[in-house]
């Protein structure tokens, strides 16, 4: 184990039992290694988030074939319940142990270190530079599992050699580990870049770039669900839809300060040699909407709303799915108000996130305020009011939320939302910012009752976030099985034989006239084999129909959880199917 410079967080996490547990278990997994590959270079082996993992070199690749009969060699060690020890060496000792048992990696760990005084662990046959802590002994690593492998470098520089890394992961009791390996099969399960294939959702391709995200039919027929409905919502709120440019000239980034502090995530280009970039964001556009004309109070608070597409030039090595992308669409508004409306308004928004959230299926929240940073702008007077505005619109709520201290942006507070999905993981979605430098830097202002101009105070706020993010999120937290209101295909007819197709013709249409999004599957397969396909496409409803459906002008209904549900009229399972839509039940 390397003696890692113990920052703050290094250190609560070195009290806690868990730590210790890890870390002894990433001593037992290095000392198997070793009594089955004697040849074994030990680099790091450190406790992490998850689990732990160690860092080797060896002079053949590992594969995770090999991680079964690791795991038997450590069970050994286990059962055998070796003392951890400590032991301490001067400086000298430690160096010419690591030579004479060539451990090149262990030799740069200990010239890092600063005392005179190294200290190691041992158990059984095995000693290790180490600083502890570990359970008493070997025994008590009970339950643990080696997970996987990977390719690391030494110190994370590809100049270095590189090593082969093995992640691991401990618990106390047998029940928290099963928990956690199954929560890693759920989450491989639910992973949406898979599912965005099989369900044929989306790509991603290589001609075009890393980073950006093409809609196929079906997925581009989800996310028009979704704009259609966060549009609704929206008017209904008292939002005004806009549409602004997306390339701009960077007069406006210098002056709104993104080319100061954010010119890197910036796509610049030239045209008749005045430079442009695309923008990373929507509010200038919605300040320069704002600022066409005079604004009264009476006009105020003011909601510009728009679903805005916004580029940023990502890292390639930091892109992941609709996770992180470089093309992004944001649910996006920029609200113009008085600071006297800042409560009332962030309440209203508050209730509106919860109500959007909610028809997703999204009922597990977590809240965080951020306050104001070491370097801010803006009065102290501005900002006490901003902040108290925020809270008292949480407390209004009776809304638990984390407040996070001095983690505010340099322009104002803000609210963070968080959702939990399915199985407990959790993403940042919405967000409430109050802006005091924009409003300042555009001088945006409204005629007060006296006639005279005021400055406005400005929010910035999103309720999906990313739409690309909040999709793939979307696509995990059901596994692919969207509800049926964003299915994109709602039901599927199903002739039991060619004979039928006919009738399932007429269901076909009698559903379409309905408003339902139905499809026939007319391939000449077994009829198993077409439920089977609907059921992988996550279809909600398959309408099955043979000779006796069509004499008595009914289908029968399977649903892709619930199975089989019996034979009903085409008619009532239309008006079924619809109200399930229309009410956006999850
Ligand atoms: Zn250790
Ligand atoms: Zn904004």
């Amino acid at each position: 184990m390397s003696h890692a410079k113990t920052g703050q967080k290094e250190q609560r996490k070195q009290t806690d039992p868990l730590y210790a547990l890890r870390h002894s278990a990433a001593h037992v997994m290095a000392q198997a290694v070793r009594r089955l590959y004697p040849e074994v270079r030990l680099a790091i082996g450190p406790p992490i988030e998850d689990g732990f993992y160690y860092d080797v070199e060896l002079p053949l690749a590992l594969t995770d074939e090999d991680l079964p009969k690791i795991e038997a060699e450590m069970a050994k060690i286990i059962k055998e319940n070796h003392p951890f020890t400590q032991r301490f060496m001067t400086k000298a000792e430690a160096r010419k142990w690591c030579q004479d048992h060539r451990e090149p990696y262990k030799l740069e760990l200990v010239e890092g270190i600063q005392d005179d005084t190294v200290s190691f662990y041992t158990d059984g046959e095995f000693i290790d530079l180490c600083e502890g802590p570990h359970v008493k002994s070997t025994g008590e690593v009970k339950a643990v599992k080696l997970l996987s492998l990977a390719g690391a470098y030494w110190r994370g520089d590809a100049h270095n050699p590189q090593l082969q890394r093995i992640y691991g992961t401990a618990y106390f009791t047998a029940e928290e580990l099963h928990t956690h390996v199954q929560r890693i099969e759920e989450a491989k399960r639910r992973d949406h870049r898979r599912l965005g294939k099989d369900l044929e959702l989306f790509s991603f391709e290589e001609l075009a770039g890393p980073g950006v995200v093409f809609y196929h039919p079906k997925g581009a027929l989800v996310r028009s669900l979704i704009e259609d409905y966060v549009k609704q919502c929206h008017r209904e709120r008292g939002y005004e839809l806009v549409a602004t440019p997306h390339i701009f000239r960077t007069d406006i980034w210098k002056q709104s300060g993104h080319m100061d502090y954010y010119k890197d995530y910036i796509f610049l280009f030239e045209a008749e040699k005045q430079g442009f970039g695309i923008k990373p964001m929507n509010c200038p556009g919605h300040i320069l909407i704002y600022n066409a004309k005079t604004r009264s109070y009476r006009d105020l608070p003011l909601r510009l709303f728009e679903l805005g597409t916004v580029y940023r030039n990502e890292k390639s090595g930091v892109l992941h799915g609709l996770l992180r992308v470089r093309g992004f669409t944001q649910d996006d508004a920029h609200i113009f108000l008085r600071e006297d409306q800042l409560v009332n308004e962030i309440e209203q928004i508050l209730d509106f996130e919860f109500e959007v959230l909610r028809a997703f299926g999204f009922t597990d929240y977590e809240l965080e305020l951020s306050t104001r940073p070491e370097k801010f702008i803006g009065s102290p007077q501005a900002w006490e009011h901003a902040e108290s505005a925020l809270r008292t619109a949480l407390d209004a709520r009776q809304l638990a939320y984390e407040v996070r201290e001095g983690e505010g942006a340099f322009y104002g507070p803000k609210i963070d939302i968080k959702i939990k999905d399915a199985i407990g993981r959790s993403w940042q979605c919405g967000t409430i910012q109050c802006d005091f430098a924009l409003p300042e830097r555009f001088d945006v202002t409204y005629a007060g009752e006296d006639g005279k101009p005021h400055r406005a105070v400005m929010i910035h706020r999103a309720l999906l976030g990313s739409f690309e993010r909040f999709f793939g999120m979307l696509i995990e937290h059901y596994a692919g099985a969207l509800p049926v209101w964003l299915a994109p295909v709602q039901v599927m007819v199903i002739p039991v034989s060619d004979k039928f197709l006919d009738y399932a013709r007429q269901v076909v249409s009698t559903l379409q006239q309905e408003g339902l999004r139905t499809q026939l599957d007319e391939r000449s397969e077994k009829m198993q084999a077409k439920i089977r396909d609907a059921q992988l496409q996550q279809v909600p409803y398959m309408a099955v129909v043979g000779g006796r459906e069509a004499e008595s002008g009914t289908v029968a209904v399977r649903h892709r959880r619930d199975g089989d549900l019996g034979a009903v009229g085409v008619d009532k399972f239309a008006q079924r199917v619809r109200e399930e839509s229309q009410s956006r039940r999850v």
